[in-house]
């Protein structure tokens, strides 16, 4: 039986990625220094660690590995990564780095990092896609992206004198059910999809800008398949993931509008956007057999229902 551990279990994505390595059979232990708020977890065992200690990190290794996810980081939406540059550089800098040394002393076979195309420079709305090396020369908008490419080459180093198998996936914004929807770090289509279900038919939601801010949303579902795909495959340089399609944020108040049957207007008001657009290549993970399996809409029909859930539940 393949042992699996997987760092941020606590979390969005690595909550969906348990279950779906547990559900294929492999035995499964999650670590994070918080219990998942929103469900169990089917993991095999649970430990609540703080990855930011270098000890913490040698435990959630002891015992020995044939693939490593790591998911653990300090992240948030973009007021979150607007207003929390220090704690982002200064945590998940910490956990990136005792993460990878443990794993490099416990002899772990595959190692996979939860990247970001925050890497990337901000983009012009008409400009044609970004090929995953055009993240040189460096230019990230914001300090998450400049903690994620750094974790990226500290993996790529440490695979290379340690001699195991390293995997960098960059994650355009993903979304879905079981993740955080309140409090200050949901992302954009969390919080939309929150403002709508508050909403009365015909009411008003406030986006900031507008939203005519570009952007692809890849479902949570979609994106666990290519992380298992991408770290069980030959492809060992940073990879793109996420479809093709790109919409605004006010398109996207519009389908989460559509799924929830209400007419909603928008008031834009101020506040961080990031970048102003977003476009790039998906050769490298479709190369590997990947597609996603929902688009925005049916995607978004998902989340709005999970998310409509925990606010008549409040
Ligand atoms: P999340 O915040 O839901 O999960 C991250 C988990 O890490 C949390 O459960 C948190 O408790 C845990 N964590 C934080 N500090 C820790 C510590 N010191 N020790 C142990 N655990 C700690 O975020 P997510 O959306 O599931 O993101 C997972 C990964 O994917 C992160 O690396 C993130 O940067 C990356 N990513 C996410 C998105 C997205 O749209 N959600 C996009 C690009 C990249």
């Amino acid at each position: 039986m393949k042992r699996v551990l997987v760092a941020g279990a606590g979390g969005f994505i690595g909550g969906h990625l348990v279950v779906r390595l547990s559900a294929e059979g492999c035995w499964v232990r999650a670590v994070d220094v918080t219990e998942p708020e929103y469900r169990d977890l089917p993991a095999d065992e649970f430990l609540t660690l703080d990855l930011r200690d270098a000890d913490a990190c040698l435990r959630a290794l002891d015992g020995g590995f044939d693939e490593v996810y790591q998911l653990a980081a300090d992240m948030g939406g973009m007021e979150f990564i607007s207003s929390a540059e220090c704690e982002i550089m200064r945590n998940s800098a910490s956990i990136n780095a005792n993460m990878i040394e443990a794993a490099a002393s416990a002899g772990v076979d595959r190692y996979f990092l939860s990247s970001s195309v925050c890497v990337y420079r901000d983009m012009a709305p008409d400009e044609p896609p970004l090929t995953e090396d055009d993240a040189y020369p460096a230019n990230p908008h914001n300090e998450y992206g400049w903690e994620k490419l750094y974790a990226e080459r500290m993996v790529s180093a440490f695979a290379r004198r340690h001699d195991f198998e390293a995997r960098i996936g960059r994650f355009e914004n993903c979304y879905g059910p079981f993740g955080t929807w309140q409090g200050g770090r949901e992302k954009a289509p969390a919080a939309i999809a929150r403002k709508v279900a508050e909403a009365p038919d015909g009411g008003t939601i406030e986006v900031f800008g507008g939203g005519s801010t570009i952007r692809t949303f890849v479902y949570v579902e979609d994106l666990v398949d290519a992380v298992v795909l991408l770290t069980r495959s030959g492809e060992d340089r940073p990879t793109n993931i996420g479809p093709d399609e790109r919409v605004t944020i006010a398109d996207l108040v519009n389908i989460t509008a559509e799924v929830a049957a209400k007419r909603i207007e928008i008031r834009p008001v101020d506040g961080p956007l990031g970048v102003a657009a977003r476009n790039f290549s998906k050769e490298r993970i479709t190369e590997l057999g990947w597609e996603p399996r929902y688009d925005l809409r049916q995607g978004m029909a998902e989340t709005y229902r999970w998310i409509a859930e925990q606010v008549a539940q409040q």
